[in-house]
Protein backbone atom coordinates (compact mmCIF):
# COMPACT_ATOMS: atom_id res chain seq x y z
CA UNK A 1 0.00 0.00 0.00
CA UNK A 2 2.77 2.20 0.96
CA UNK A 3 4.50 1.37 -1.97
CA UNK A 4 2.25 1.84 -4.26
CA UNK A 5 1.34 5.66 -3.09
CA UNK A 6 4.97 6.31 -3.95
CA UNK A 7 4.11 6.66 -7.65
CA UNK A 8 3.46 10.27 -8.59
CA UNK A 9 0.75 11.90 -9.00
CA UNK A 10 -1.73 11.53 -12.70
CA UNK A 11 -1.84 15.52 -13.25
CA UNK A 12 1.40 16.10 -11.52
CA UNK A 13 4.42 14.32 -12.55
CA UNK A 14 7.18 14.42 -9.70
CA UNK A 15 4.78 15.30 -6.80
CA UNK A 16 4.44 12.77 -4.27
CA UNK A 17 0.48 11.06 -4.60
CA UNK A 18 -1.11 11.03 -1.34
CA UNK A 19 -4.50 8.99 -2.39
CA UNK A 20 -5.98 6.64 -4.68
CA UNK A 21 -9.16 7.08 -6.21
CA UNK A 22 -11.31 5.06 -4.50
CA UNK A 23 -13.23 4.47 -8.05
CA UNK A 24 -10.15 3.53 -10.64
CA UNK A 25 -7.12 3.42 -8.46
CA UNK A 26 -5.85 6.44 -9.90
CA UNK A 27 -2.94 8.36 -7.80
CA UNK A 28 -3.21 11.81 -6.80
CA UNK A 29 -1.72 14.67 -4.77
CA UNK A 30 -3.56 16.58 -2.07
CA UNK A 31 -4.65 19.15 -4.53
CA UNK A 32 -6.29 17.10 -6.95
CA UNK A 33 -8.29 14.92 -4.86
CA UNK A 34 -11.97 15.12 -5.01
CA UNK A 35 -12.95 14.25 -1.67
CA UNK A 36 -17.06 13.52 -1.11
CA UNK A 37 -19.07 11.94 1.32
CA UNK A 38 -18.14 8.23 0.23
CA UNK A 39 -14.44 8.65 -0.21
CA UNK A 40 -11.75 10.41 -1.93
CA UNK A 41 -11.45 10.28 -5.77
CA UNK A 42 -9.34 11.42 -8.30
CA UNK A 43 -11.81 13.55 -10.09
CA UNK A 44 -15.57 14.54 -10.09
CA UNK A 45 -16.44 12.41 -12.78
CA UNK A 46 -15.11 9.37 -10.24
CA UNK A 47 -17.19 10.62 -7.20
CA UNK A 48 -20.28 10.79 -9.08
CA UNK A 49 -19.63 7.46 -10.78
CA UNK A 50 -18.40 6.07 -6.81
CA UNK A 51 -21.85 7.84 -5.39
CA UNK A 52 -24.38 6.81 -8.12
CA UNK A 53 -22.68 2.91 -7.33
CA UNK A 54 -24.01 3.18 -4.03
CA UNK A 55 -27.39 4.64 -4.58
CA UNK A 56 -27.82 2.01 -6.58
CA UNK A 57 -26.43 -0.43 -3.74
CA UNK A 58 -28.71 1.19 -1.51
CA UNK A 59 -31.75 0.91 -3.44
CA UNK A 60 -31.22 -2.49 -4.00
CA UNK A 61 -30.82 -3.24 -0.38
CA UNK A 62 -33.70 -1.32 0.55
CA UNK A 63 -36.24 -3.29 -2.26
CA UNK A 64 -34.59 -6.66 -0.72
CA UNK A 65 -36.11 -5.56 2.58
CA UNK A 66 -38.87 -3.48 1.77
CA UNK A 67 -42.15 -4.59 3.61
CA UNK A 68 -44.00 -6.07 0.69
CA UNK A 69 -41.74 -8.42 -0.36
CA UNK A 70 -40.87 -9.71 3.01
CA UNK A 71 -44.81 -10.43 3.99
CA UNK A 72 -45.16 -12.13 0.53
CA UNK A 73 -42.37 -14.73 1.30
CA UNK A 74 -44.17 -14.57 4.79
CA UNK A 75 -47.27 -15.16 2.84
CA UNK A 76 -45.84 -18.16 1.00
CA UNK A 77 -44.25 -19.58 3.57
CA UNK A 78 -47.66 -19.99 5.40
CA UNK A 79 -49.37 -21.52 2.30
CA UNK A 80 -46.17 -23.95 1.62
CA UNK A 81 -46.95 -24.89 5.69
CA UNK A 82 -50.89 -25.05 4.89
CA UNK A 83 -50.37 -27.65 2.28
CA UNK A 84 -47.85 -29.45 4.07
CA UNK A 85 -50.19 -30.17 6.98
CA UNK A 86 -53.08 -30.72 4.44
CA UNK A 87 -51.06 -33.47 2.98
CA UNK A 88 -50.32 -35.01 6.50
CA UNK A 89 -54.35 -35.12 6.92
CA UNK A 90 -54.54 -36.67 3.39
CA UNK A 91 -51.91 -39.72 3.87
CA UNK A 92 -53.16 -40.34 7.62
CA UNK A 93 -57.20 -40.36 6.27
CA UNK A 94 -55.76 -42.95 3.75
CA UNK A 95 -53.88 -45.00 5.96
CA UNK A 96 -56.68 -45.04 8.48
CA UNK A 97 -59.77 -45.00 6.73
CA UNK A 98 -63.24 -44.70 8.04
CA UNK A 99 -64.43 -48.55 8.50
CA UNK A 100 -61.77 -48.91 11.17
CA UNK A 101 -62.59 -45.69 12.65
CA UNK A 102 -66.62 -46.93 13.21
CA UNK A 103 -64.67 -50.52 14.40
CA UNK A 104 -62.74 -48.17 16.88
CA UNK A 105 -66.40 -46.83 18.09
CA UNK A 106 -67.64 -49.98 17.93
CA UNK A 107 -65.87 -51.37 19.80
CA UNK A 108 -65.82 -48.58 22.55
CA UNK A 109 -69.49 -48.62 22.83
CA UNK A 110 -68.75 -52.59 23.23
CA UNK A 111 -66.78 -51.75 26.32
CA UNK A 112 -68.65 -49.00 27.98
CA UNK A 113 -71.95 -50.77 27.16
CA UNK A 114 -73.84 -48.18 25.44
ZN1 LIG B 1 -10.76 7.93 -10.51
ZN1 LIG C 1 -1.86 16.45 -8.45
Amino acid sequence: MVEALRSGCINHPGVEATVRCKQCGTPVCDTCVESGPTGRFCSPACRQKHEAFMQRAQQRDGRARSGVFVKLRGLIGSIMIILVVLLVIGVAAMLFPIPMLSDLVFQLRGMLNI
